[in-house]
């Protein structure tokens, strides 16, 4: 007889059907199959999801391939748009601009970073637009847009994006394919969550209808209100908002633009910033704030006054706290999703945690005797991963020159983390700006934002003396040259969406 694991988990229950809800249903489905084991999830139409969430980050790409979903399809049934990355307007200053992209600068050289050289040259006043060399930039800013292909040296072979979509379409689209799968789907309020009284563990819901749902392992992604996290065993969430202010958003969809730009826009606000995710059928917008600086009122005014056409429903008010549960897995539950922690939307990171959770999860799967090593080594990558997106996000709001609202006077003179301040003072000291650990954030990312956010540097690499200036004036122009032919010859983002996958 072929040996098998006596104590594997034949039930997984998930609460909630948001985009974390199906992304673990679809991800679960597809692994585990309908063999190993009985696959639920539970989720009420009249609670709803919150709807938001549209704008992605190149990680998911790895998702879909997991998946096996096919792309083209993918972004017509959720009426999507490719992204290269955020332009980032008035974060820095009033009046300045700069783009986070996806993918990288140029090129290294010599085995020293790009960035170092660039620092070099725009120090002696040459080559002094770093989006001149990266071809998510340059495209991005012509409103362009292809996969890669298979073009040996050239940039068009590096080509990174990731997607806007409908959120709503996305959940459905997920759907169809996890039922697909064998996972199976119920309507309906859970009223309650029950505990073993022996194990403490959880051990069924009861539902509105009165039917019991029975589970070994229960994933919660019922959203904000963290049901079984949360309400039923009681993990306490840790508050960051001291570092993240911003605690609210409203949001409205507006009709779609002529063009459609390939990238998502964050536009710096009074007391907060606002989002443009430009789809197939509409454009999402929102104003994410921080209720002690500006008022409701003030903030739905300050987003409809600023919308590129004409709003298409009336306002939505959501309320958050950034933060993270004190333990992501509690017992034989993990918390995926909103309900595990949020953080707030500047660089689409909460999908990402979606989609690593449910990869961890899988890498440290249980069976019924739910072991503590599994369990802690789980909640200890995920509070570390969120600690490092964390420090990113705070470097958007305190690195800045902005005086104008006392909400940027009090980001820009916060105590900061010291992992930051750390990368902050190495960064001023020679410009260098690196990855640490496995973090999800790589160089470019810190690069490209220290450098928009117009944080100062005493002086370059000194490593990057080690190419003459004529010799590296040489390769950088043909690296700025590289960069601008592969631009040209990308077809425009509509063009490129009405050839493959229009809605
Ligand atoms: P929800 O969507 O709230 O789903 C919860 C589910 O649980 C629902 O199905 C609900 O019906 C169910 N449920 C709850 N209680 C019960 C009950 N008692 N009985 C039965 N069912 C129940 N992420 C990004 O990656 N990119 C972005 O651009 C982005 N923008 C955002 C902007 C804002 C303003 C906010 C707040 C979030 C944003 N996010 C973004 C985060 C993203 O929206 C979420 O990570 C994602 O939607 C997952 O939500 P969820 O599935 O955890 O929760």
């Amino acid at each position: 007889m072929q040996p098998t694991t006596s104590n594997r988990i034949r039930s997984v229950v998930i609460v909630g059907g948001g985009t974390a809800g199906w992304m673990t249903a679809a991800a679960l489905g597809r692994v585990l199959g309908r063999d190993y084991a009985d696959i639920r999830l539970i989720e009420s139409d009249a609670i709803g999801t919150v709807g938001v969430g549209e704008a992605t980050i190149p990680q998911i790409n790895i998702f879909n391939r997991m998946l096996g979903i096919a792309e083209d399809d993918f972004v017509r049934r959720t009426k999507g748009s490719f992204k290269l990355g955020i332009e980032f307007v008035d974060w820095g200053a009033l009046g300045t601009r700069y783009f986070h992209p996806f993918g990288h600068y140029g090129i290294d050289m010599e085995g020293v970073s790009f960035h170092s050289f660039w620092m070099r040259m725009a120090k002696s006043g040459a080559f002094a637009d770093v989006e001149d060399f990266s071809l998510m930039a340059r495209a991005a800013r012509g409103g362009k847009f292809m996969r890669p292909i298979d073009a040996g040296n050239s940039p068009l072979s590096g080509i990174a994006y990731a997607f806007h979509f409908d959120a709503g379409l996305y959940a459905a689209y997920l759907r169809e394919y996890a039922e697909a799968k064998g996972v199976s789907r119920t309507e309906g309020r859970i009223n309650a969550v029950e505990r073993d009284g022996e194990s403490g563990n959880i051990s069924h819901l009861l539902l509105e209808s009165g039917e019991r749902v029975d589970g070994e392992l229960f994933i919660d992604c019922s959203g904000f209100g963290g049901l079984v996290i949360g309400k039923t065993l009681g993990v306490p969430y840790r508050d960051w908002s001291r570092w993240l202010p911003c605690d609210r958003a409203v949001a409205v969809p507006c009709e779609r633009l002529a063009d459609l730009p390939p990238y998502t826009r964050s536009t710096a606000r009074t007391a907060g910033w606002q989002w443009r995710i430009p789809l197939q059928h509409r454009i999402g917008n929102g104003h994410v704030y921080a209720s002690d600086y500006i008022s409701d009122d003030e903030a739905a005014a300050q987003l409809l006054g600023s919308l590129d056409g004409e709003p298409l429903a009336d306002p939505r008010f959501l309320k958050f706290t950034t933060g993270h549960r004190a333990r992501f897995w509690e017992r034989n539950c993990v918390s995926i999703g909103l309900s595990a922690g949020f953080l707030e939307p500047l660089e689409s990171t909460s999908i990402w945690m979606i989609q690593t959770g449910i990869a961890r999860l899988l890498s440290n799967f249980p069976d019924r005797r739910f072991a503590a090593a599994e369990r802690d080594r789980y909640n200890r990558q995920m509070i570390e991963e969120s600690e490092f997106i964390r420090d990113f996000l705070i470097l958007h709001y305190h690195a800045t020159r902005r005086g104008d609202s006392d909400f940027w006077n009090y980001c820009r003179t916060m105590a900061i983390p010291e992992r930051l301040a750390e990368k902050l003072r190495i960064w001023r000291s020679t410009g260098r700006a690196f990855r640490e650990h496995e973090e999800l954030f790589n160089d470019t990312s810190w690069f490209a934002v220290m450098l928009g956010q117009g944080v100062e540097v005493e002086r370059y690499d000194p490593l990057a003396d080690i190419l003459s200036y004529d010799e590296l004036t040489a390769r950088m122009e043909h690296i700025r040259q590289a960069m601008a032919n592969s631009a040209d010859y990308m077809p425009s983002h509509d063009r490129y969406i009405a050839e493959n996958c229009a809605a």
